[in-house]
């Protein structure tokens, strides 16, 4: 395993970290948890939760594991938003909570979590707010050091870098969309902070789309692995956090920080050139959107329409898809479809990349009321 220092914090973490995000739902929690223990067999020292992973159980996985791990081994990093809580004693509370909960007496890095509009990032400072409750939790030592999630891009960003009062951030940076989101990664290296990148496989859509993305490889190796790879190999990048769900994906990342060698400049040349402007407009499959009053089922829409986005697939085609997924696939268990939108702007208001999730599925809408016909075979 390669390991790189957190920002000034002189923490020496593994330059591929695991979050709690993607453990399988189907599996007990304690051999999720056994997960962990086979993450730190590799190497694996930097774990990333949050209180509503895993339907809220990804916590419990964590103490469940971290029972039988020895404290100094590891480090941990879980999350707070500043809109979850109601004042600084409520977010102390909550702090304390996920304490129990992962059965530590301190969190390494404690997140102001998901910062999608600076809305958010006056929220958490205001006073009697978050940033207050994590301060007093960091003087009592329950706390080692205070940084934040976010999703925003450019200038925004450096904003709240530059602010100084954050050790570190949590960026959604990827091969596919690096150039449009390094200006926030130089800031952060710039003001001496860790820097950890969610997202490596721009949410799956790498892996799910490996022929398309051939661009991306060197070397004989896959676009998964270069996608870890580049993010490993990035001197600017501290941790690259993949949400693993069996040992093989472990393996397989791990493998790959052994033997990770930095794009050179003619790589990183040749992926830019075949990214375009829509690699940024591309659903993550966050979920943070899934609050529709009409139930319509965002995220699975949003992913179809990541094709049409990143490979410019034809109208003719979208329609052919939404037959087959309704029929078959992704959007087979749905009754809501993409017309039943009202456009209250709710899941627009959520959404992690700015997505104009409401123009989408009136384009959907249109595809599906064309798709209604049985199947050709
Ligand atoms: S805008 Fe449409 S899709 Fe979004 S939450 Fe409202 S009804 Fe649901
Ligand atoms: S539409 Fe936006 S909020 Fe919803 S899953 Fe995709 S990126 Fe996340």
């Amino acid at each position: 395993m390669k390991y790189k220092i957190y920002g000034k914090t002189e923490k020496k973490v593994s330059a591929i970290g695991m979050g709690g995000m993607r453990f399988n739902m189907e599996k007990p929690l304690q051999e999720s948890a056994e997960l962990l223990h086979y993450a730190l067999e590799k190497g694996i020292n930097y774990f990333d939760t949050a209180p509503q992973y895993h339907e809220g159980k990804s916590e419990e996985i964590f103490g469940i594991a971290f029972k039988q791990m020895p404290r100094d081994n590891f480090f941990v990093s879980t999350k707070l938003m500043p809109e979850r809580i109601t004042n600084a004693d409520d977010a102390y509370e909550k702090v304390c909570l996920s304490l129990e909960k992962m059965h530590v007496d301190h969190i390494d890095f404690f997140h102001v979590w998901c910062i999608r509009k600076m809305e958010h990032y006056f929220d958490a400072m205001r006073q009697d707010g978050l940033y207050e409750a994590l301060l007093r939790a960091k003087d009592e030592g329950l706390i080692n050091h205070i940084v934040f999630s976010s999703h925003q891009q450019g200038d925004e960003v450096q904003k709240i870098i530059q602010s100084g009062v954050f050790e570190g951030v949590l960026l959604g940076v990827n091969i596919l969309n690096f150039p449009y989101r390094w200006d926030g990664v130089l800031a952060a290296q710039h003001q001496g902070m860790g820097v950890v990148a969610m997202n490596p496989l721009a949410g799956g859509l790498i892996p799910q789309n490996e022929d398309k993305l051939r661009f991306l490889t060197s070397e004989g190796e896959t676009p998964t692995e270069a996608a870890l790879r580049f993010l490993v190999g990035c001197p600017e990048i501290t941790v690259a956090l993949n949400g693993f769900s069996c040992e093989e994906h472990i393996d397989m990342a791990c493998e790959v920080a052994e033997n990770a060698r930095p794009f050179s400049e003619e790589e990183l040349n040749r992926v830019k050139s075949n990214l375009t402007d829509s690699t940024i407009n591309i659903c993550t499959a966050c979920g943070y959107c899934d609050t529709c009053p009409k139930d319509i089922p965002i995220l699975k829409y949003m992913q179809l329409y990541n094709n049409r986005v990143l490979f410019d697939i034809s109208e003719e085609k979208m329609i052919e898809d939404m037959a087959f997924q309704h029929e078959w696939g992704l959007l087979g268990e749905d009754n809501s479809w993409a017309d039943a939108c009202i456009a209250c702007g709710r899941c627009e208001r959520s959404c992690t990349q700015h997505l104009p999730i409401i123009t989408r599925l009136k384009d959907i809408a249109k595809w599906e009321a064309a798709s209604k016909k049985p199947l050709k075979v």
